[in-house]
């Protein structure tokens, strides 16, 4: 095993886990001997299909409400990790998106990953230890038109977590934030998105952002969830309130 990298007998939560980067960070922490997993999904079909063999335990639920994070806490015996990922894209320009979308976005994207923080914080602190990692995007550190909901929703949630990891190191925890640049999931094809590619369409936009990628494609769901990993483990001890960009060398 590779120093730092001994997550057992540990519990670990992934929020957006049935798909794309949140089941690809289930599958890494199950492969990394993980005692137990809490996923949490709106898709719960999809969480029940990841084939995993250390002890999980699945959620059917909105991470935008407040009922389900109020009936979850007091189950929560013990949290070593917290991966809060369960996002949604949106496209339209800021002088043209209505206020139900924007507040569409900012509820999920913002609220949700509020309340699942908050939640994972409290349960750590019991224990006095614990790595949470919030999924940004690399659109909330350079501004991207076409899609200022998302964008917006993706800088307020890697300053939350900047603000926690000053607010917990003192507990012995740590929060760190990933940014990735474009990652092949199930994201760029959801309905969500059609705004964003409205003017010159779905490939179009695909392919350009791959081509202006240094690195020349996009990441894999996999490749994520090794990053992801690393900050949620031992191994990044040292490491809190960083905003890890996993980009190819899109933002360069
Ligand atoms: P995905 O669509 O494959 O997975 C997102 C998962 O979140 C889905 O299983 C979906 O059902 C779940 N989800 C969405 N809204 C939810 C809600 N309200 N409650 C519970 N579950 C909900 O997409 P992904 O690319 O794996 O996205 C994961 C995260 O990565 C998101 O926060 C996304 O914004 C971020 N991200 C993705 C990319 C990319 O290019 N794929 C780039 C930057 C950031």
């Amino acid at each position: 095993m590779t120093e730092g990298y001994d997550f057992t007998n540990r519990t670990a939560l992934v929020t957006g886990a049935a798909s794309g980067i949140g089941a690809a960070c289930a599958r890494w922490l199950d492969r990394n001997g993980i005692g137990k997993l809490v996923l949490i999904d709106r898709d719960g079909d999809g969480l029940g299909k990841l084939g995993l063999s250390c002890e999980v335990e699945c959620h059917q639920a909105d991470v935008a409400d407040e009922g389900f994070w109020q009936s979850l806490e007091p189950k929560i015996d013990r949290l070593d990790h917290a991966v809060v990922n369960a996002g949604i894209g949106t496209g339209g320009r800021i002088a043209d998106l209505d206020f139900a979308e924007w507040r569409r976005v900012m509820a999920i994207n913002l609220d949700g990953a509020f309340l699942t923080l908050s939640t994972a914080l409290r349960a750590m602190r019991k224990t006095g230890r614990g790595s949470a990692v919030v999924t940004a995007s690399i659109t909330g550190l350079k501004p991207v038109p076409g899609i200022g909901a998302y964008g917006v929703s993706k800088a307020a949630v890697a300053h939350m977590a900047r603000i926690a990891a000053a607010e917990n190191a003192g507990h012995g925890i740590r929060v760190n934030a990933i940014a990735p640049g474009g990652v092949d999931t199930a994201i760029w094809n959801s309905p969500d998105n059609e705004a964003q590619f409205a003017e010159h369409g779905r490939e179009a936009v695909i392919a350009q952002m791959g081509k202006t990628t240094p690195r020349g494609r996009f990441a894999t769901a996999d490749e994520l969830a090794r990053d992801i990993g690393y900050l949620l483990s031992d191994a990044s001890a040292n490491v809190t309130g960083t905003v890890l960009t996993s980009d190819g060398g899109y933002t360069l």
